[in-house]
């Protein structure tokens, strides 16, 4: 008889939409499995006319937690007790923890990002970083490096409706951690290459990469780049995209989306089990490579 579930088996949701297409199942049921821990955790199709309803469901099935994905990130706070200071300053939440009937809002996709810099031996703080992006991804990276110790951070996007997003990021990160953080036009391609010029790490935090824009860069070319600069791009499909390429080519040590996502995983793993997540199995199953 399959043992696997029981009558003991605690679950872990995942609430989004569409959410089919997720690697997120399958990375923490193996990592369950492999540690013999008895959760399980499923994707369930919510958007936001739905997540009120499914938020009070998860408490009422006394859920472990749930991840929280597009359209759901910036929303969910409003049926949660409590924020992380993260959390609080990014306004958005992928992950919840049921701490006895008290839900407590996490973003783990920052952590996600700063662990796999770690993970690759590249050490951002205290330094300055360039970053491209004010997004969900951007913003929960953007927060994660100022409270993580980086020391300076110019941010560059379009003047479209993230503008105002980053703005907002650009004064918190000012008045309410120690890092510096400036707000640039990306179209600006003079300060673009002054400002990467002067940094240690260049990040695209963009959607500029993958499809629709696969084969795009948020820089015209690679004279942007100089071989000791770090590259890296939140990107994970296409595993190499055009600014990875270009990094390649002048030699700059690069990092594609692959350890954030899975690390972002880990540290939601973590706060629902106490566990680590066991990250060299994972990234052998999953075949993650970070160039
Ligand atoms: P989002 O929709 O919240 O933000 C999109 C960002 O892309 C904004 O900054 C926007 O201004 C910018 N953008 C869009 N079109 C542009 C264009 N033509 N030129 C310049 N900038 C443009 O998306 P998000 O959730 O922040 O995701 C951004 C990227 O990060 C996506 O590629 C996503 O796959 C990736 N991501 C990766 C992980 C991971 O774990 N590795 C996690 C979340 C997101």
């Amino acid at each position: 008889m399959a043992e696997r579930i029981t009558g003991h088996t605690e679950l872990i949701g995942l609430m989004a939409y569409p959410i089919r297409h997720s690697s997120s199942p399958a990375m923490h049921n193996e990592a369950f499995a492999y540690l013999g821990l008895d959760y399980a955790y499923l994707a369930f199709e919510v958007d936001n006319s739905t997540l009120e309803d499914a938020v009070k469901g998860l408490r009422a099935l006394k859920l472990v937690g749930s991840n929280v994905s597009m359209p759901n990130k910036t929303v969910v706070h409003k049926y949660l007790d409590e924020l992380s200071p993260a959390a609080e300053l990014s306004g958005a939440v992928n992950t919840i923890v049921n701490d006895n009937g008290k839900l407590i809002g996490h973003i783990t996709d920052g952590i996600g990002y700063m662990q796999s810099l770690k993970d690759y031996d590249i050490d951002v703080i205290g330094k300055k970083m360039t970053i491209a992006g004010a997004g969900g991804a951007a913003t929960a990276i953007q927060i994660q490096a100022a409270l993580d110790g980086v020391k300076e951070m110019s941010i560059f996007n379009v003047k479209d409706k993230f503008w105002d997003t980053a703005l907002e990021t650009v004064e918190k990160i000012n008045t309410k951690t120690s890092c510096k953080a400036a707000l640039y036009d990306l179209a600006d391609l003079d300060v673009l290459r002054r400002e990467i010029e002067d940094s240690y790490l260049f990040a695209n935090a963009t959607g500029v990469g993958m499809k629709p824009l696969e084969g795009k860069a948020v820089i015209p070319d690679k004279s942007f780049l100089r071989p000791d600069l770090i590259v890296t791009d939140t990107v994970y499909a296409p595993a190499e995209t055009e600014l990875l390429r270009m990094a390649k080519e002048v030699g700059c040590k690069n990092m594609n989306g692959f350890g954030m996502m899975l690390f972002q995983g880990a540290a939601a793993f973590k706060l629902w089990t106490g566990k680590e997540m066991p990250i060299e199995h994972m990234k052998e199953v999953l075949g993650i490579r970070y160039e």
